[in-house]
């Protein structure tokens, strides 16, 4: 077993020991110390890095089986050596305030809301804590929030202790206990007392600024992301950055930004707008001046055109627009050399020809695939320069229809 020197003192970064056992695990060289300042992964908390004789030390986890710790190394280390340890302090120091930060928001969530800690996860980017209420609402975050920063400025001492089982009833724990024998409290003095093994600093005011960035709702529980210390001020920074530049992007104060945002929003819609009517009178007026190339047939007339370089969506809107008018047949095409050809074919509802039909035949003689319903079809083809030749085929087919009285 190795004795855990961070129970004593977390803000002990460089200690000597001997490797008691060196050995591999899974594969990567591992040394096990008779004493460490190294934290494993457990309790929520991610384990330590640093370094062994300068050898890094990438992972640490406790051996469930004999409570050593394994420090898993890029180098092995020989059995019996001596060596020189120093923990990442930077990435420590940071786990420590938000692993102290949540003991004094934890106990926040419950002084003022009844809401209890259910689970917690110290990440490397953010920390999380799933509270057994729900929905939470934003001004009873920002409560909380503000009461556990209180306890920061407060600067109350964090004392940790091992208490022995007899004293457990006496305490007055957070959370009840989930196992029975000596146990190791930390207090932060008049304010929460808790069972916990983790690393934590020596009093409130070294958290640093505690912020809730996110909540959301999970079911009967509410999950609550916040940063505390470097993590805060750092995030403060991005957004501070991120507001001022677009504030300087739009030419406007700050606090203008969300009334700006609201009216770009709202002139985009009423141009987008403007832009659809301005298209449909542009397809309108298109539609007129195509009607004039009409060719009557008996009774009826066909508009035959192709029209190379405009949208599938294009021709459509414009045949539909020409079919509006009573005895009325189109075909249009579009595409050309090198491009896919689309081709639409509508008639007004007052003739009978089958347009589906009509499709089918003249997609399959140009290499393409298409058809609909009898008053409106429509079909594609790789071959855009065969749009000729299709709007030929189908051109001389609603003829002999049209004369055959269809
Ligand atoms: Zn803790």
């Amino acid at each position: 077993m190795t004795v855990r020197l961070y129970y004593d003192d977390p803000y002990q970064a460089r200690f000597s020991a001997h490797v008691v056992e060196s050995l591999y695990l899974d594969g990567r060289p591992a040394a096990v110390l008779d004493r460490s300042a190294f934290y494993p992964t457990g309790g929520g908390q991610p384990h330590d890095t640093g370094w062994l004789n300068g050898i890094a030390v990438v992972d640490v986890v406790a051996r469930d089986d004999d409570g050593a710790l394994v420090h898993i190394l890029e180098a092995p280390l020989a059995d019996g050596q001596a060596v020189e340890g120093e923990v990442d302090w930077a990435r420590r120091f940071d786990l420590m305030q938000q692993h102290t930060g949540q003991h004094i928001l934890s106990a926040a969530f419950v002084r003022h809301l009844g809401a209890n800690t259910v689970a917690f996860h110290l990440a490397e980017d953010y920390t999380s804590i799933d509270l057994d209420r729900a929905p939470l609402s934003a001004e009873e975050l920002s409560v909380v929030e503000a009461l556990a920063n209180t306890v920061v400025l407060e600067d109350r001492p964090v004392v940790s202790r091992w208490v022995s089982d007899a004293e457990v009833p006496a305490l007055s724990l957070r959370k009840p206990l989930a196992h029975e024998g000596p146990v190791r409290t930390v207090e932060v003095v008049g304010w929460d007392c808790s069972a916990c093994g983790g690393t934590h600093v020596r009093a409130t005011g070294e958290v640093g600024p505690i912020k809730i960035i996110r909540s959301e709702r999970r079911g009967a529980e509410t999950r609550v992301e916040f940063l505390c210390g470097e993590r805060a001020l750092a995030d403060y920074r991005a957004k501070h950055d991120l507001v001022t530049n677009l504030a300087r992007e739009f030419s406007v104060g700050y606090w203008e930004l969300p009334e700006t945002v609201h009216r770009l929003a709202d002139e985009l819609k009423a141009t987008r707008r403007e832009v659809q009517r301005l298209r449909n009178a542009l397809l309108d007026a298109e539609a007129d001046a195509l009607m004039h190339e009409a060719v009557p047939m008996g009774e009826a007339q066909v508009v035959r055109c192709y029209l190379p370089g405009r949208s599938p969506d294009d021709i459509k809107h414009l045949a539909q627009r020409l079919a509006s008018r009573p005895r009325t047949v189109v075909l249009l095409a579009a595409g050309g050399e090198g491009q896919k050809g689309s081709l639409v074919f509508v008639r007004s509802t007052d003739l009978g020809l089958h347009l589906g039909n009509l499709m089918r035949q003249v997609c399959q003689a140009v290499g393409g695939q298409g058809g609909g319903r009898p008053e409106w079809a429509q079909g594609g083809t790789p071959h855009g320069e065969r749009m000729g030749e299709a709007l030929a085929i189908a051109f001389q087919a609603v003829a002999e229809e049209l004369r055959r009285g269809g």
